[in-house]
């Protein structure tokens, strides 16, 4: 099974775009997004009515910015910035498209038998994994061997091997990693539509489960677009410019 993983689309239309052109272009068997469809960017209806287009084997999971949207989840938790945009978004999507929004599986849910999916961390969806530590108890929530999660907008990866955690980043767009046995795998595709690695290309992963094998992949996009769209929405300037930056 091949599969294109990616996660925090943050209603980037042309982000998105970019990545689906990659899936059709790889003909994967599945396409799978970690949550965070809307949010932060300028498009999140388009973004919504293209996931509910897609023709193929779709995955989808509930990020914490799609639960405000969606009325499940109130912003105390958000920044301003997050605040405003969440408020906008809801304003943009019809009935329709709110309700598909809230209808998002949570996770954790497995996937091909043996991998987790999550947003955030496997025991809640509004965690960060950022260090080891989070990393150790991301494992020990899971029996699975390989976890793929998104929420920190960092192409990453860590692994357990012998009761011991290693921390990854993975830089630009020939990040590759071959799974070995005896080992755990939590598993970062980073940001389609708002990296904050320093790269902003839209970042997602290729994988390919019977050669064990996952691939980073970077793709460039029109970001001016985005960048636009978020400024012709009267949304806060910075959530335009970070595009730039990757930050
Ligand atoms: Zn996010």
């Amino acid at each position: 099974m091949r599969a294109l993983i990616c996660a925090d689309i943050h209603a980037n239309l042309e982000a998105l775009e970019a990545v689906l052109e990659l899936a059709r272009q790889e003909g994967v068997d599945r396409l799978v997004v970690l949550g965070d469809l809307v949010g932060y960017g300028g498009g999140p209806a388009e973004v919504v009515e293209r996931l509910r287009a897609w023709d193929g084997p779709l995955t989808l999971l509930r990020g914490n910015h799609d639960k405000v949207v969606a009325g499940l989840a109130d912003a105390t938790e958000f920044n301003e910035l997050a605040r405003a945009s969440a408020a906008w978004t809801r304003e943009q999507l019809d009935e329709a498209q709110l309700g598909f929004v809230r209808d998002l599986p949570v996770g954790p849910i497995t996937f091909d038998d043996y991998a987790t999916l999550c947003h955030g961390s496997p025991f809640d969806e509004d965690v960060y994994i950022f260090s080891p530590i989070e990393a150790k108890q991301a494992f020990d929530a899971t029996p699975d061997t390989l976890v793929f999660f998104g929420h920190t907008h960092l192409a990453c990866f860590f692994l357990e091997r012998g009761g011991r955690v290693g921390a990854y980043m993975v830089r630009g767009d020939d990040g590759q990693l071959e799974l070995e046995e005896e080992t755990r795998y939590l598993v970062n595709p980073g940001s389609v539509g708002q990296p904050r690695d320093g790269d902003p290309r839209a970042a997602c992963i290729l994988f390919d489960s019977e050669r064990r094998l996952l691939s980073w992949q970077r793709l460039e996009y029109p970001i001016d677009r985005a960048q636009r769209r978020i400024l012709d929405a009267g949304l806060p300037a910075p959530l335009a410019e970070r595009l730039a930056v990757g930050g």
